[in-house]
């Protein structure tokens, strides 16, 4: 029996407020319809007191797909004024979350709140019953969770538990913790709430640990990962939902674990983000970069003819692109140029033109950073162009 992983996007708010990310309301409900297509289970829509049009983006998406199979969540500080905004601004939503956080680390209590340990308690279970009046659906993100003295943050997960908080998340807010620490941090929680609530994790990528931490608390019992589409978010950004999808579905015989997301839909999903914010992701990024499905090397390409399985681990379909894309350039050997020309309508060449072709190309990839399709074809026409008329 596999074990259900509840899928929180938080791309319209953590990632949304990250430079060069903001996105308008018309955007917003673009990306949103798109996150229902690819099938999230809470999508944060946005931090409705920080600013009107993130209230507008929170009511909009509410009143949109309000009626479809997700919850729509909104994010508020653990005080009166943000708990009541989030809560109005979810009013149309048929399943509301209000999702409310403070920090709890004893750096951002002592340089940023001032405030004692036991205040930032009560604050938080103050706001976790208030958020209860609007909605039975109520998270608690104890900040700065994995900088906590873990004696307090199990203090503080009990006590909202019991003010009714049915999903816990603890934080790698800035990105510090490494896999078996974090593992470890979150099975002492795990075990402290028992099935009262869902431990969730919301991890950074500072350390470019992100996935890597968010793989660990699942396998330490934590039910909920808080990511976003390309990994966006503050700094280095969150953990990044079609990586850590994809880890489930792909090694599904050691990882007992599954989603709801229909994985066809992660590269347009991508691919929308990437044409409304101001950056795409890095060519090498796994999944959904441009190389993601690309070889070059011509060991790689040989393989990868023969056999895909030899070189490549998820089919490109899986995740909705096309197909794996052989780059020709200086590293490509002969066998994968000849294909090219094979699908470029060459379909008579011979051994002996091909080693003519393969020539020209050789010392054209030695010059330019890949052969285009529209080099090749001359190259081609070059080398046919010398067959006597006879065997033309
Ligand atoms: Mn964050």
């Amino acid at each position: 029996m596999n074990q259900r992983i509840h899928i929180f996007d938080t791309t319209l708010r953590d990632g949304e407020q990250s430079p060069g990310c903001s996105m308008t309301v018309p955007e917003k409900l673009k990306m949103a319809a798109k996150l229902v297509e690819l099938g999230v289970d809470i999508m944060e829509a946005g931090f409705p007191i920080a600013s009107h049009g993130d209230f507008e983006a929170v009511d909009a998406i509410s009143r949109e797909f309000g009626n479809r199979d997700f919850t729509v969540a909104a994010l508020a500080r653990s005080t009166r004024l943000d708990v009541e905004r989030a809560g109005q601004a979810l009013k149309h939503a048929k399943r509301a979350r209000i999702h409310t956080f403070i920090a709890t680390s004893d750096i951002h209590l002592q340089y940023k709140l001032r405030k004692s340990r036991e205040q930032v308690l009560e604050e938080a279970v103050k706001a976790v019953e208030l958020a209860r009046t609007y909605t039975d659906d109520v998270e608690f993100s104890a900040e700065d969770a994995s900088r906590t003295d873990p004696d307090y943050l199990e203090q503080v997960a009990r006590a909202v538990v019991a003010a009714g908080a049915s999903t816990v998340n603890l934080p790698d807010t800035v990105g510090f913790s490494v896999p078996t620490e974090y593992a470890a941090f979150i099975g002492r929680v795990v075990k402290a709430i028992g099935d009262k609530a869902i431990v969730s994790v919301h991890c950074h990528d500072d350390l470019g640990l992100a996935v890597a931490n968010s793989l660990a608390a699942v396998e330490a019992g934590a039910r909920q990962i808080e990511c976003t589409i390309n990994g966006i978010g503050e700094r280095a950004g969150n953990c990044s939902l079609e990586e850590i999808v994809m880890i489930f579905k792909t090694r599904q015989s050691i990882l007992p674990y599954e989603t709801r997301i229909n994985t066809e839909h992660l590269f347009s999903a991508s691919q929308l983000l990437t044409s409304m914010i101001t950056f795409g992701p890095q060519p090498n990024k796994a999944i959904v970069g441009d190389n993601a499905f690309a070889h070059e090397a011509g060991i790689h390409q040989d393989g990868y003819l023969k056999n895909k399985s030899t070189y490549e681990i998820i089919d490109p379909k899986t995740v909705g692109v096309p197909e794996g894309r052989l780059v020709l350039g200086k590293h490509s050997g002969r066998h994968a140029m000849a294909s090219r020309c094979l699908e470029l309508g060459f379909l008579d060449v011979t051994k002996e033109e091909i080693d003519g072709i393969y020539q020209g190309f050789t010392a054209l990839a030695d010059r330019v950073k890949g052969v285009r399709n529209d080099q090749i074809i001359a190259l081609c026409k070059e080398v046919i162009a010398k067959r006597s008329p006879i065997s033309a």
